[in-house]
């Protein structure tokens, strides 16, 4: 069955960002107002200490340390800055800047393990071939540069479209797989430990190419967009759309919507429901004891522990530990998720309540100081503290820098914050996502967001001219839908078909969409 022809002409029905729903939780980021009054000179190049000393604050996905594999081949005494090198990949090309690509074989195997755990991706590839749905896409990419992305990049390229990358992050990247995909030919430029500097110079790199414009953006965290309106708003011509995969840059595109700024249609696919159900509830179902264990060897059962927020994040938290035999709390300030949690077997109580007894206390609420000086006065001795929501916030590490508390830095990610008294806690990642911080996110999780990625790229790219407007919109039930069944295999897992008659007594399409946009998951 033709790709495009099944899916992709359907999506006529693009639902439109709800803008009270989608920003409700969120503020303005500053980030916004700091870029319009940057100005950077890319063509000259700083020294080192000019490059680390650059005072432009780039956004939390860019800083958040994220570590995504081990990476064994890294030679950490190689202090050579990678725009200092001159390399070339075994067909000639120097089209890329990454660490070293003598490592692309390494990473070629990292490539390897992730394609056999993105399933959807694999089945894309072998679905397209001969269509080329992304036949003449140029897309310029801005995300982790893990084994992940690679498998959604060459995915893309066998799909026949032509990629550049940059890194989203500035700790984030895989050395050995950027290697691997300059190797292989994609332009890539990124390395782990850039410097601000070098996090926009790579961004430049992508986008700054003579004979060679984007016609397709594909953005986490909104930084690639807001880099091309600020230096090359022409560009926008030619482009067709955006997608883009973080809270963050869905928040930014919303701002520019809201301005009139926005000036191609935009896809948000992190909120499509395959997305949230498995980023949030299973991902951190499956991280937070991951992270946890890492980092202080600890073993779970008979623990007390409280979870700040029981929305998706802190379902899948409460379920592991519950699983693993510790007694969890939960707090809550919606009485509908308390109620949820009661419902499940949890104790809700207010975060007071609990304090002095607890082993481990986690805050899953995007929101902020959930846990304050005060309640961190009052842990007990070798209390645990991490966060897994998206701020670094949640927790006030911020009012544990008195001259009073001893920090021990212990491991890495791992702080021994010491009262006078001698108790101490155990902060983890200070305060950043504990799972991104210190664990590895499962590829399975990464490969719902990737199809959908992919999906949404080939819907704004085959769209008929009208079809989108200046606006941002979700992926259609109906693509949803069809990344959860591209996974459904890897279990064997067998699907009921409606029979004619159910399907007139639901009133619906026996090849769905199955529920009604409003349905709850
Ligand atoms: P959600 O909105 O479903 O849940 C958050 C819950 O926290 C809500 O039920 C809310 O009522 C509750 N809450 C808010 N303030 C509170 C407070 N002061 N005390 C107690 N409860 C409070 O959101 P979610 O999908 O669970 O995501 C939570 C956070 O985790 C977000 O910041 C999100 O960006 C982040 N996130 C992290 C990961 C990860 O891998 N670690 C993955 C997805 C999302």
């Amino acid at each position: 069955m033709a790709l495009t022809r099944t899916y992709i002409t359907e999506a006529c029905a693009m639902e439109k960002w709800d803008s009270n729903e989608g920003t409700s939780a969120f503020h303005v980021p500053e980030w916004m107002i700091q870029f319009a009054d940057q100005k950077q000179e890319f063509n000259k190049r700083p020294t080192k200490i000019g490059r680390r000393s650059l005072s432009r604050s780039i956004s939390q996905s860019s800083t958040d340390s994220y570590s995504s594999a081990a990476s064994y081949t890294d030679s950490s005494d190689d202090e050579t800055s990678p725009r200092d090198k001159q390399q070339k990949n075994s067909k000639g090309s120097g089209d890329f800047c990454v660490k070293n690509i003598k490592q692309a074989e390494f990473g070629r195997r990292e490539i390897e393990i992730a394609e056999q755990e993105m399933p959807a991706l694999m089945a894309l590839r072998k679905r397209a071939q001969g269509e080329k749905p992304l036949a003449g896409a140029k897309i310029v990419g801005c995300t982790h540069i893990t084994a992940q992305t690679a498998v959604l990049m060459e995915t893309l390229g066998a799909l026949g479209a032509q990629c550049r990358w940059a890194a989203c992050n500035i700790y984030s990247t895989l050395n050995e797989v950027a290697a691997a995909l300059a190797e292989s030919g994609f332009p890539v430029f990124a390395w782990k430990g850039e410097s601000e500097d070098d996090f926009w110079w790579c961004i430049d790199r992508c986008v700054n190419v003579e004979g060679w414009q984007p016609n397709m953006i594909l953005d986490d965290g909104g930084d690639l967009t807001h880099w091309i309106y600020k230096k090359y708003p022409n560009m926008f011509k030619k482009i067709k759309g955006i997608v883009e995969e973080s809270v963050t840059g869905v928040h930014r595109l919303y701002q520019l919507s809201k301005a009139g700024k926005l000036c191609v249609p935009a896809m948000n696919v992190n909120d499509s429901v395959t997305k949230q159900k498995f980023d949030n509830l299973y991902c951190c179902r499956e991280s937070i004891l991951d992270g946890l264990k890492r980092t202080t060897d600890m073993m779970f059962g008979g623990k007390q522990v409280v979870v700040c927020g029981y929305g998706e994040v802190g379902k899948g938290c409460c379920a592991a530990l519950k699983a693993m035999g510790s007694i969890v709390y939960v707090t809550e300030i919606d009485p509908i998720c308390a109620l949820q949690a009661c419902m499940d077997g949890f104790r809700l109580v207010k975060l007071n309540e609990v304090i002095r007894q607890v082993d481990i206390v986690i805050t899953c609420t995007g929101n902020k100081n959930v846990v304050t000086r005060e309640h961190l006065d009052r842990m007990k001795n070798s209390c645990i503290v991490c966060n897994m929501g998206h701020s670094n916030t949640e927790i006030d590490v911020a009012s544990l820098r008195t001259p009073e508390l001893t920090w021990e830095r212990v491991r890495s990610q791992v702080d021994h914050v010491i009262w006078p008294d001698g108790k101490r806690i155990v902060l983890l990642a200070e305060g950043r996502l504990l799972n991104l911080s210190c664990s590895t996110v499962p590829t399975f999780v990464l490969s719902i967001t990737a199809t959908t990625q992919a999906l949404a790229l080939i819907e704004l790219y085959n769209a008929p001219e009208g079809r989108y407007k200046q606006d941002v919109y979700l992926l259609p039930k109906k693509m949803d839908e069809y990344v959860a069944s591209l996974h459904l295999p890897t279990f064997d897992a067998h699907l009921t078909e409606l029979t004619d008659e159910q399907a007139k007594y639901l009133g619906l399409n026996k090849n769905g969409p199955f529920k009604p946009n409003y349905y709850r998951y």
